[in-house]
């Protein structure tokens, strides 16, 4: 198949849409409060947005409760046709992709060549995957004891809450929404403060795609108001949330503490990206450059513990600083770049005192280590050598462009260093030796292990945490079974058949 063709980027997308999305209407907030939304890459304000609160989360969730309504158009509609709406929604994203991703690197601050191919593409992909799910969704008969006949059903669980992060607005809104919606739930879903926008606009395509009201409502608001009153809401019957660990603790105490709300949980990572003497030496450390620097290095599975065997160590730190001066930073607009500014002010603050921490406490600044130009949000590609498991840096998600660089003598030591952290989301190894690959695969606590490649995340296959990396799974099948409850329905017959 041919490649799409990049689109020629807007760097001014005019701002279509700023207020809260409730039963297929925009809405003012019923406070009258609104918040700025940033452009990361000049720190100029883009525009107000109206700020949802707990009153705007209640109307929502009426709203998704009265769509959930046995009898209702949504709970009425075949199956298939659920499935030619999240076609219809595909297809109105792809019409306007260009225009999609010029808005998410606008609010984001990542490199529209990122927002096209790395966005909105993969999100198109993710919903055609799911549309194709309505229609097979099915349950079970079982051969239970005596004379009855019983099968499952798989139903949808009701009202799904939907707390999503920065890093990817336009993944992470539609990795939420289309397993719900294809399995028949509805949804309320806060995009994060920092980047509004996209998920707005999509709310519109949404309305557009034909959609009923209350299937689909998008609240722009803050964690600690809007969002914690979606996680202890006495009628969401689910919250999905991707963010912090930290804050992932909170939601879930909010679920235990109000109805019992199933929870599925995608949180942080300090994921191990292992090098043995005998890999491909280019392969490893242009795979492990863009586990680490891309997305401005703002992601959950991102490789930041890189663990190299002596014999190739220095040569592996070499290449690595080489590799990182070539890395090009600047303008997301422009399409030479392949780096774009951290998504706000205190996500700078942040990368810049933990790069400040691995100076004090010994690690070996090879290359970059400070701000990027002079306006915005930009750091250069930054790397560390002679990293040791007990600094800071080796432990805190950093969630920015910092390369962390560890040396290991043989397997057992490093399966040991590898899992001696808290998190547990995904894990790299890069070796020619087919027995090493699968005892890593095998040894590590991660969720997703990749082999040679930085390859995390796929729409077909499930992606999701171990330890305090979250629970539950997004994407593939497993994805779907996060939003159906299981019903077991027994018929007595007349005699055992
Ligand atoms: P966060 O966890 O605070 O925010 C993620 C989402 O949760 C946002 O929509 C936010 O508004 C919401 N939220 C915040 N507090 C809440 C609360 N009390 N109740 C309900 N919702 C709440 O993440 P952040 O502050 O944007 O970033 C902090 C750190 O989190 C980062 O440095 C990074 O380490 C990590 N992070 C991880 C991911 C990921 O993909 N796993 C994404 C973003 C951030």
């Amino acid at each position: 198949m041919a490649a799409p063709q990049m689109p020629t980027p807007d760097p001014n997308p005019e701002i279509k849409y700023t207020q809260i999305f409730i039963n297929n209407e925009f809405v003012n907030s019923v406070s009258g409060k609104t918040f700025a939304t940033i452009n990361p890459a000049t720190g100029d304000k883009i525009c107000d947005v109206q700020e949802a609160e707990k009153a705007d989360v209640d109307k929502a969730v009426v709203a998704a409760r009265a769509a959930f309504q046995l009898g209702s158009p949504w709970r009425n509609m075949d199956a298939s046709q659920r499935g030619r709406l999240l076609l219809k929604l595909a297809e109105l994203i792809e019409r306007d992709a260009a225009y999609l991703s010029s808005l998410e690197t606008l609010d984001n601050g990542k490199p529209f060549i990122h927002s096209y191919f790395g966005a909105v593409l993969p999100s198109v992909k993710d919903l055609t995957y799911f549309a194709g799910w309505c229609d097979k969704i099915t349950g079970k008969t079982i051969p239970v004891d005596g004379p009855y006949f019983t099968y499952t059903r798989l139903e949808p669980i009701g009202v799904c809450g939907g707390i999503i992060p920065w890093n990817f607005p336009i993944n992470m809104f539609l990795s939420k929404m289309a397993p719900a919606l294809a399995t028949g739930n509805t949804v309320v879903i806060k995009p994060a403060e920092q980047t509004p926008l996209t998920a707005l606009y999509l709310a519109s395509l949404v309305k557009e795609a034909g959609f009923p009201p209350g299937v689909v409502n998008v609240l722009p608001g803050f964690g600690p108001t809007c969002g914690a009153h979606i996680a202890e809401h006495m009628d969401v019957d689910k919250v999905a949330f991707t963010g912090s660990t930290e804050v992932g603790k909170i939601i879930q105490a909010a679920a235990g503490q109000s109805n019992l709300k199933r929870v599925s949980l995608e949180l942080g990572g300090k994921s191990p990206l292992i090098v043995f003497s005998d890999a491909d030496l280019d392969t490893a450390v242009e795979q492990a450059h863009q586990s680490v620097f891309f997305n401005q290095g703002q992601v959950c599975c991102a490789g930041t513990r890189t663990f190299v065997q002596e014999g190739i160590y220095d040569d592996f730190v070499k290449r690595s600083v080489e590799r990182a001066k070539k890395r090009t930073i600047g303008n997301p607009f422009d399409m030479r770049n392949e780096q774009g500014a951290q998504v706000d002010q205190e996500m700078f603050d942040k990368v810049m005192r933990l790069i400040e921490t691995g100076k004090s406490q010994g690690a070996k600044l090879q290359h970059g280590g400070s701000r990027h130009g002079d306006k915005g949000f930009f750091i250069q590609p930054t790397v560390f050598s002679d990293v040791q498991d007990d600094m800071t840096i080796a432990k805190e998600e950093i969630f920015g462009p910092v390369m962390s660089i560890f040396k290991f003598k043989d397997i057992n030591e490093v399966i040991d260093r590898a899992n001696n952290t808290t998190y547990g989301l995904s894990a790299f190894v890069f070796t020619k030796d087919i027995d090493k690959a699968l005892t890593i695969a095998n040894s590590v606590q991660a969720g997703t292990v990749s082999v040679n490649c930085f390859h995390p995340t796929a729409t077909q296959a499930p992606f999701g945490g171990f330890k305090q990396s979250g629970h539950g799974r997004e994407l593939g099948e497993y994805g779907v079974h996060e939003y159906c409850e299981v019903k077991t329905v027994t018929v007595k017959l007349s005699h055992k058949m």
